[in-house]
């Protein structure tokens, strides 16, 4: 990424100190980089001690096989003994695990202790059906407290888990099936979704009609949504109320060896084929008990946490179930969506529980501006006190607005930068340490190291920009892509020598803070100046009229590639012709002024929807390919395909010209 360009992009100068009260109490203090920096392995070490081990390891890391690592190697334990028996055992059973708060408003509260009981029947269960450790389980269920007991489970067996989001269709989920050659299948009848149940069995049962699904034995089935048209295969369908209810509630745990395979995840797939990631034991849960100890400044005693994300995304599995349970904490499971029955129904989940942390992700922060300010204002959000961001790069004005209008004005943001693939958070600020910047991910956590690169591999000055890359290995770190270690090397390990490399492009600014700028296939390059879509999407974002933006780059004869925008407006207003016409050039002139001239779109549409990744995450291939009056590439991981056919609708209108 040339940096002259860059000089003038992201003028952002709001500054935001840590709250003197939580600075005074925070879990970790800026000594912690300190002790990290001078021994980084002691470090890591030291937080593998948050854990309780069967085993003791002796060993840190080994990396004598780069880039395949192994940490804590001779040590041996059990994920899902940490996670739940362990606090029982500390006199902490009667302490609530999960606030489950279905979507048509039922509500299960479940204690540690409970939460033993049910991981240990599912466990018996498992067993009966044969499972082994080893075997991997495919679960495919909506946001029930059953999807975290089966992981668990699944844990506590020694069986690596492959969930597969629930909202996605049989092909998706035939591939991810075959891919890990899953032994059981544990679904649901259906979930609650946008206030009507939503059938899941029939995706399996076509799944499993596929070919290199046959080793599918079982298929365990939670009753849900009580559905009456359930089609049932005998000697392979058996309902979980069934089998797990008539369990043992006891169950002891195996301890696994540190490097044993804890789940196959694959990523959301904005960039193309999704990628099979593999997480193991020991590393994987110091890694997310200690960031989330750390980046949320957890008190589990006395916070009650909200991660939104789906279980069936990495957030879900890091923050919802592996780092949060660890670490003893109070949570809240959602089954909706946001605006069922009413788009204040998360404020209210807030007010209902006293949600204390919050972690979301920048595109429901946008909807929420998006459907405006007086609906959260309804709702006491006063137990707030940490706001966590994860998924995309967030754009400064959405930030601030999360801020001041969920956050009060005082609540900290944290803008936490990671991966399926780094399974914990490696960029984020700290809410005790770091003066947070709108829009910036900021510094590498301690025991991380990160930094930005250009094309030669040479690490840029600070002001300027290019790739991301991990220079060290960490304990969450991918160990493989399932079954294909050769694309493992040519993905991450291949640009760049002995680094990882991330896909993403970013900026250091004058500090040295992490600015992330997109994913590397997205930065466009404008008569010669390297352009990236992150930071005119912010821009466009900046206008009191935008909510969201998505920015390409298109062929063009002139100048390589043109700025195309689609914009979604704030608020419900339908413009007229001509009303429209004069948006769209006020909005080109607001970035031309905001990042120059040459960062001023050619064109602006304005459109009811953006094309994204049924993890919420903008699709900009797909605009790019409607721009260019391609035929659409992969749309297997997009929420909704008449988006796209809305928006190719609007697309042969005159381009602009400047
Ligand atoms: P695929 O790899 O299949 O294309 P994906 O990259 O969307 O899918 P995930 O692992 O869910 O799959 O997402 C990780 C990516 O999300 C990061 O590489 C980055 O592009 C983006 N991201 C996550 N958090 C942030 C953040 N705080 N700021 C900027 N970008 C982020
Ligand atoms: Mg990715």
């Amino acid at each position: 990424m040339s940096n002259e360009s860059l000089a003038n992009l992201l003028k952002e100068e709001r500054r935001f100190a840590p709250p003197a009260a939580l600075a005074a109490q925070a879990n970790v203090t800026a000594e912690a980089y300190e002790r990290a920096r001078a021994d980084r392995l002691g470090f890591w070490a030291a937080q593998a001690r948050r854990l309780t081990w069967h085993t003791e390891p002796t060993e840190t890391l080994d990396w004598s096989n780069p880039p395949f690592a192994k940490w804590f190697a001779d040590g041996k334990l059990n994920v899902a003994y940490n996670c739940v028996d362990r606090h029982v055992e500390n006199g902490l059973g009667d302490r609530v695990a999960l606030h489950f708060e279905g979507e048509p408003g039922d509500t299960r509260s479940i204690t540690y202790a409970e939460l033993q009981r049910e991981v240990s029947k599912a466990a018996n269960a498992l067993t009966e059906l044969g499972v082994q450790a080893g075997d991997r389980v495919a679960i495919y269920l909506p946001m029930i407290p059953e999807a975290v007991v089966s992981m668990l489970a699944c844990a506590r067996i020694g069986a690596p888990h492959s969930l597969v989001f629930g909202g996605f269709s049989a092909d998706a989920l035939a591939t991810r099936i075959q891919d890990a050659d899953a032994r059981v299948v544990i679904t649901a009848d259906g979930g609650y979704r946008r206030g009507k149940p939503s059938a899941l069995k029939p995706a399996v049962d076509e799944a499993l009609t596929r070919p290199g699904t046959e080793n599918v034995r079982s298929v365990l089935v939670v009753r849900r949504t009580g559905q009456e048209d359930v089609a049932w295969t005998e000697g392979r369908d058996v309902w979980w109320h069934d089998l797990v209810e008539r369990q043992s509630d006891r169950h002891t745990p195996e301890a696994f060896d540190a490097e044993h395979p804890l789940f196959i995840l694959y990523t959301s797939g904005t960039t193309g084929k999704p990628k099979g990631i593999l997480h193991t034991t020991g590393g994987y849960l110091t890694q997310v008990s200690y960031t989330h100890h750390a980046v949320f400044d957890l008190k589990p005693e006395s916070d009650v946490f909200w991660c939104t994300a789906d279980v069936g995304w990495v957030t879900g599995h890091s923050y919802i179930v592996y780092g949060p349970l660890s670490n003893g904490a109070t949570e809240v499971l959602y089954e909706g969506t946001p605006d069922t029955p009413h788009r204040g129904r998360w404020w209210e989940i807030v007010q209902k529980y006293g949600v204390t942390i919050l972690y979301t992700a920048p595109t429901a922060i946008r909807a929420a501006m998006k459907w405006g300010d007086d609906i959260p204002a309804k709702f006491d959000l006063s137990s707030l006190r940490v706001l966590g961001s994860v998924g995309e790069p967030i754009n400064p004005e959405a930030w601030v607005w999360y801020r001041e209008h969920i956050g009060a004005g005082t609540t900290p943001v944290v803008d936490t930068w990671w991966q399926t693939e780094t399974g914990g958070i490696m960029i984020s600020p700290l809410p005790g340490v770091t003066e947070t910047k709108p829009g910036s991910a900021q510094v590498p956590l301690p025991g991380i190291a990160a930094t930005v690169v250009d094309d030669d591999a040479n690490e840029v000055p600070d002001g300027a920009g290019g790739y991301l890359v991990l220079t060290e290995p960490w304990p969450s770190m991918l160990r493989t892509i399932w079954n294909d270690d050769q694309r493992f090397l040519d993905t991450y390990w291949s640009r760049f020598e002995g680094r990882y490399f991330a896909g993403d492009g970013a900026k250091k600014d004058e500090d040295g803070d992490i600015w992330l700028l997109g994913r590397v296939d997205d930065v466009m390059l404008v008569s010669g100046h390297n352009i990236s879509t992150t930071e005119v999407e912010s821009a466009l974002v900046s206008h009191p009229k935008v909510a969201e933006a998505a920015v390409v780059g298109a062929t063009d004869p002139q100048t390589t590639q043109a700025i195309c925008a689609f914009v979604i407006l704030r608020g419900e207003a339908e413009l007229g012709e001509e009303e429209s016409a004069a948006l769209v050039e006020e909005l080109r002139a607001h970035v031309g002024k905001q990042l120059g001239p040459i960062a001023k779109p050619k064109r602006v549409l304005p459109v009811a929807e953006l094309p994204k990744t049924r993890s919420g995450k903008i699709m900009r291939r797909l605009l790019r390919d409607v721009a260019e009056n391609r035929t659409l590439g992969d749309v297997t991981t997009l929420t909704d395909s008449s988006v796209m056919e809305l928006i190719q609708a609007k697309l042969p209108a005159a381009p602009g010209e400047d």
